[in-house]
């Protein structure tokens, strides 16, 4: 099903600008924007993969990874084919790039919405590609979903702040993948420019939107001490202390299978610098079994969410998220989709 586009332009010669993401696309009829999913039929741009789930599992909300919002809960995970970006070591190549005509399960917002309650999840997550080039599909389902689920975005944050204005209201809380500097952007993702990228973290953060921040680190790509201080100290200044960052391990994939694996204390150095410079939750990500999986207290430093890989194995949080010990607050959203089981009052 095709369904017109929320943020475009028309011009007279039939041509139509696509105003979603930053590229904005320029359209002439019969013709996709780089995304492949966006086309110009007839003067008007339509969204070609709306209600098409080339992906729709069950995944906890700790694998997008967001460690602060609702944790142990679960989320229905839904993704169309198409990405905005080009990233050199996408993991889900297969959908978001190297994919020939628009594939999956025709699902609609009503049916994700039934899926996601019949299968006890708490929310749904927009996910795997970028949610920015499904914004319609993800939009009504939001509406749909809200308040009673929650909506969550794992994107690569190169979206307009149009964009964003269609969703924000219904958006609890988003994961955006900071990738590098600007030559890593130009380099390794086919983006010119990735202003636009820091654009939208400080519009998330002014509209107190829960945002967390993942970082993938290549080795010798993206590794050096002063990129990750410069990212850091970008994150603290403009999203403040409490925003929650995930240095994530890279595995070889799609173009850059010559590439090793991330070394374990590249992660575990990136953290220190994340601590030297006052952020208060860093973590290892793609480490499974990694003591920084776990949070801690800011303050007292006593174990607040214990986790193993997904899995949450302690909770100690007090109701109103503060620490069992201290009473300090903490940084956790989503308090009312945390299961009840994991509350010890
Ligand atoms: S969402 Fe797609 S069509 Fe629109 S500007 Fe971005 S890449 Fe182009």
């Amino acid at each position: 099903m095709s369904v017109e586009t929320a943020v475009y332009e028309k011009l007279s010669c039939g041509s139509t600008i696509c105003g979603v993401c930053p590229r904005k696309c320029v359209i002439k009829e019969g013709e996709r924007g780089f995304c492949g999913v966006r086309e110009n039929q007839d003067g008007k741009l339509m969204s070609l993969v709306y209600g098409k789930a080339v992906s729709s599992n069950i995944d906890p909300i700790e694998k997008k990874p967001l460690f602060h919002f609702a944790p142990g809960s679960r989320a229905l995970s839904v993704a169309t084919v198409g990405c905005n970006l080009r990233c050199d070591f996408c993991q889900n190549f297969r959908i978001s790039q190297d994919w020939t005509e628009i594939s999956g399960r025709d699902l609609s917002p009503d049916d994700l919405v039934e899926k996601a309650n019949k299968r006890g999840c708490s929310g749904i997550a927009y996910t795997y590609t970028e949610p920015t080039i499904f914004l319609e599909y993800a939009r009504d389902t939001m509406k749909r979903a809200s308040p009673e689920l929650y909506n969550i975005f794992v994107s690569n944050g190169y979206m307009t702040k149009e964009a964003l204005d269609e969703v924000s209201d219904f958006l609890d809380g988003i994961n955006v993948d900071l990738k590098g500097g600007e030559e890593f952007y130009r380099k390794h993702c086919g983006v010119p420019d990735m202003e636009p990228i820091y654009t939208i973290l400080g519009e998330l953060s002014d509209r107190d939107i829960h945002t967390e921040v993942t970082n993938l680190i290549i080795p010798g790509v993206n590794d050096t001490d002063d990129e990750i201080r410069k990212r850091v100290r970008w994150i603290k200044e403009n999203m403040g202390s409490d925003t929650p960052v995930h240095f994530s391990r890279f595995h070889p994939d799609f173009k850059m299978l010559d590439s090793k694996p991330t070394p374990v204390e590249t992660l575990e150095r990136a953290m220190d610098i994340g601590k030297e410079e006052g952020l208060n939750y860093v973590y290892c990500g793609n480490v499974p079994g990694h003591r920084s999986e776990s949070t801690y207290c800011p303050n007292c430093n006593s174990l607040l969410v214990k986790r193993v890989g997904f899995r949450v194995e302690e909770f100690n949080l007090k109701r109103g998220m503060k620490c069992h010990e201290c009473d300090e607050d903490i940084n956790i959203r989503g308090e009312k989709f945390i299961p009840e089981k994991l509350f010890k009052d």
